[in-house]
């Protein structure tokens, strides 16, 4: 931190804070420093003490996320549990901050007969993470229904931007440099309730028989290419099954790597290396991964 006097901010301060414990796949090293604010005013004003070449990586629930076994040389910013305003603007729009969870905005929007986001509720992340990953399911995605954002810089600057401000695409938004999302306006459609309820039910059911619950995992590791199914290729190459140290690619969706236990981060990693260049040497195609992966290797 900048030198100062007296502590400003409120918010919760941990050092070496294993982010296993904050990322789906329970694997990976440590965080130098873990950052989890009281509020959106403390968080700026933290930001704002914080000693401007500070590496900052902001965490939601961790579901798409791996940080390498050495651990990240910086400050984490944790916006779940911490972030978690939810207010109606008018009948039709929600202001929801970063750290609120996925599965809480489709069921308030569906408590109130609204549609539009009932897909988010299978998804175990953040509205932070969301918007960050125009995070979407069957048919539906985030950007669709963003009316604008709140954003901070790194030095608790916020901003308020439109949309059009940003380049949206399948799981891929770039918008200014150096801002993260601290809350979106979303703008719904009136619906009706059990419809949407009925919907969430479906969905969820989908993906219970598709998908492995049960082991830790990060949802999708690799980006559909156009036409195709990443799953698919993998499946095409034998790789179901296949296994590096604790991380195996799942039995059950080919496009999901597994924790069985005791994966370290570098098996995750070389795991998806291997499904890559198998896929790419086998099947022609260069599979763009989903899932960030951040931090330093374990020397
Ligand atoms: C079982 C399972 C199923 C999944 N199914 C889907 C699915 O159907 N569709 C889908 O799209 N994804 C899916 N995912 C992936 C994941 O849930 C989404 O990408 C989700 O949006 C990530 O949110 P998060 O809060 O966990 O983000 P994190 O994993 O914490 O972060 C992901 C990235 O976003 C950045 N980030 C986080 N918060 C912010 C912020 N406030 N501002 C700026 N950047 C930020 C992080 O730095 C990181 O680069 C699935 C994951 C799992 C484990």
């Amino acid at each position: 931190m900048a030198a100062q006097h007296t502590q400003r901010w409120r918010g919760e301060l941990r050092y070496d804070e294993s982010m296993a414990r904050h990322t789906s796949w329970r694997a990976g090293g440590p965080a130098r420093r873990f950052y989890k604010p009281a509020d959106l005013a403390d968080l700026c004003v933290f930001l704002q003490d914080l000693d401007p070449d500070e590496p900052l990586l902001w965490v939601g629930l961790g579901s798409n996320l791996l940080v390498r076994d050495g651990g990240f040389r910086g400050t984490v910013i944790y916006t779940f549990g911490a972030l978690t305003a939810l207010d109606w603007l008018d009948d039709k729009t929600l202001r929801v901050e970063a750290g609120v969870s996925c599965a809480r905005v489709a069921r308030e929007t569906t408590r109130r007969g609204l549609t539009g986001v009932e897909f988010l509720a299978g998804i175990p992340g953040t509205m932070g993470g969301a918007l960050a990953m125009n995070a979407g399911a069957f048919g539906g995605e985030t950007w669709e229904v963003v009316k604008a954002v709140e954003t901070l810089e790194g030095q608790g600057r916020r901003h308020l931007r439109l949309p059009d401000e940003y380049e949206v695409g399948y799981r891929s938004v770039k918008g200014p440099a150096g801002e993260w999302f601290v809350a979106a306006e979303l703008e719904l459609k009136p619906g009706d309730a059990e419809e949407s309820l009925a919907k969430i039910k479906r969905l969820l059911a989908q993906r219970g028989a598709s998908q492995p619950t049960s082991l830790p995992n990060a949802g999708s590791v690799f980006r559909n290419p156009v036409g195709d199914h990443a799953a698919r290729l993998i499946e095409a190459c034998g790789l179901k099954g296949a296994c590096v140290g604790g991380a195996c690619v799942s039995d059950k969706h080919a496009n999901f790597i597994i924790n069985t236990g005791n994966a370290s981060a570098a098996d995750i990693e070389s795991l998806i290396k291997r499904v890559a260049l198998t896929v790419e040497r086998e099947q022609g195609v260069a599979l763009e991964r989903e899932v960030r992966i951040v931090g330093e290797a374990k020397v």
